[in-house]
């Protein structure tokens, strides 16, 4: 059986949303697209979304409107993708690197307390794997030290946290539509937020920092003027795009579940292995299941986690590991002076983790594959 890491949920439905915007003869941004911001903040419960091109575009445009600047300083996880971090460097800020907690792997807030200085204006945390990190904890941090938030969101749609979306607490929050992500349009991303005022900025800095709805120019009541009011990016999303967004979003819920049910099913068949520490349940949140990450733990195997990746892919079983901490990274280790051993739980935590295939059509027979694949290896391997 060959069982891979992800399969995208695609089907007639997506299918005939895009023909019928091909047919259209509107391909870019539209009128799709402004019907799936509407969809998508409505879905989330926040005041404004703007679809932008990816979500690495969305933390930046966020950034850039919450006036972050040279020599300013940004809270960031070191256990995420570059994405997060990088878009700091873009407006000649710093990146401040953060270690994360024992239980969900999210930003360490006694740590970040420790990293914060005069120069601290932002933090963005990740809601790790779709488990939002401790949203209390996270508004007291951000009112004690007077910084902005800003949500990466990439792997939390949809995920809650005391019965709100993740995206309506914080000054801004993106969200991923990357090929992978829980739901997808092959690349995108979304940037909610509701503030009238920093939606127009990110609106205007979306489109070659032109003013409102220049995007308009080329339809029938559209004006040819428009003006340059700021040097912009070009980071908006397709119609093309945003129809399968549409589509998706309205599946969102039920592909949730579906991943929940078989997060549960791997849980449910996996906590009597002793070798392999499990995802925490968090009472207060609903995870949106984008990783189920399981740790082995090394001290009761004769292998690392690098070789029982091999033997599964050896059996057909795709994996991957979330993520290289950044301080793994040369750039950030040249460039902003981190080194191994910095961050002891991110390190305790890659040294331990594997991502195993999660998505919402995989049948009852892969997973059981995968579970019966996963407790050979541990047990041919026991210490
Ligand atoms: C995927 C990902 C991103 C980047 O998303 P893009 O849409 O590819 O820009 C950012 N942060 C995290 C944590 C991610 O996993």
């Amino acid at each position: 059986m060959q069982i891979p890491f992800h399969r995208p949920s695609l089907g007639r439905a997506e299918e005939e949303a895009v023909l019928q915007v091909l047919r259209s003869g509107w391909l870019t941004m539209g009128p799709k697209t402004i019907e799936f911001e509407r969809e998508f903040a409505s879905f989330v419960g926040v005041k404004h979304a703007l679809a932008v091109s990816s979500c690495t575009a969305g933390l930046h445009l966020a950034l850039e409107a919450l006036g972050i600047r040279e020599n300013d300083e940004v809270l960031v996880p070191t256990l995420t993708f570059t994405a997060t971090a990088e878009v700091v460097t873009y407006l000649n800020a710093k990146p401040v690197l953060v270690d994360c907690e024992p239980t969900y792997y999210n930003i360490d807030f006694d740590a970040a307390h420790k990293k914060c200085t005069p120069k601290t204006r932002a933090i963005v945390p990740v809601h790790f794997a779709g488990m939002p990190c401790d949203m209390r904890r996270l508004k007291e941090f951000a009112e004690e030290h007077r910084i902005y938030v800003l949500e990466d969101a990439a792997h939390a749609f949809p995920a809650k946290y005391e019965n709100a979306y993740v995206g309506t607490q914080s000054s801004a929050t993106a969200y991923s539509f990357y090929a992978t992500k829980t739901l997808t349009t092959g690349e995108g991303g979304m940037v909610v937020t509701n503030s009238d005022e920093l939606l127009a900025r990110m609106q205007t800095m979306r489109l070659h920092g032109m003013s409102k709805d220049a995007w308009k120019r080329y339809t029938a009541g559209g004006s040819w003027f428009y003006e340059i009011v700021a040097p912009g990016f070009k980071y908006n999303l397709t119609d093309l795009q945003s129809a399968i967004g549409l589509v998706q979003l309205a599946k969102a819920e039920r592909m949730r579940v579906q991943r929940q049910n078989i997060a549960e099913c791997y849980s449910c068949a996996l906590k009597c292995v002793a070798e392999l520490i499990l995802p925490t349940p968090n009472p207060l949140a609903v995870s949106a299941w984008h990783l189920y990450v399981v740790l082995v733990n090394l001290d009761m195997l004769r292998i690392s986690r690098d070789e029982v990746m091999l033997q599964l892919q050896a059996r057909g079983i795709s994996c991957a590991v979330h993520f290289i901490p950044l301080h793994y990274h040369p750039y950030y280790q040249q460039s902003w002076g981190y080194a191994l051993g910095d961050f002891p739980a991110a390190e305790a935590y890659f040294k331990r983790c594997i991502s195993l295939p999660l998505y919402p059509e995989m049948t009852q027979q892969e997973v059981d594959y995968v579970v019966t694949n996963l407790i050979d290896i541990v047990k041919a391997n026991r210490r």
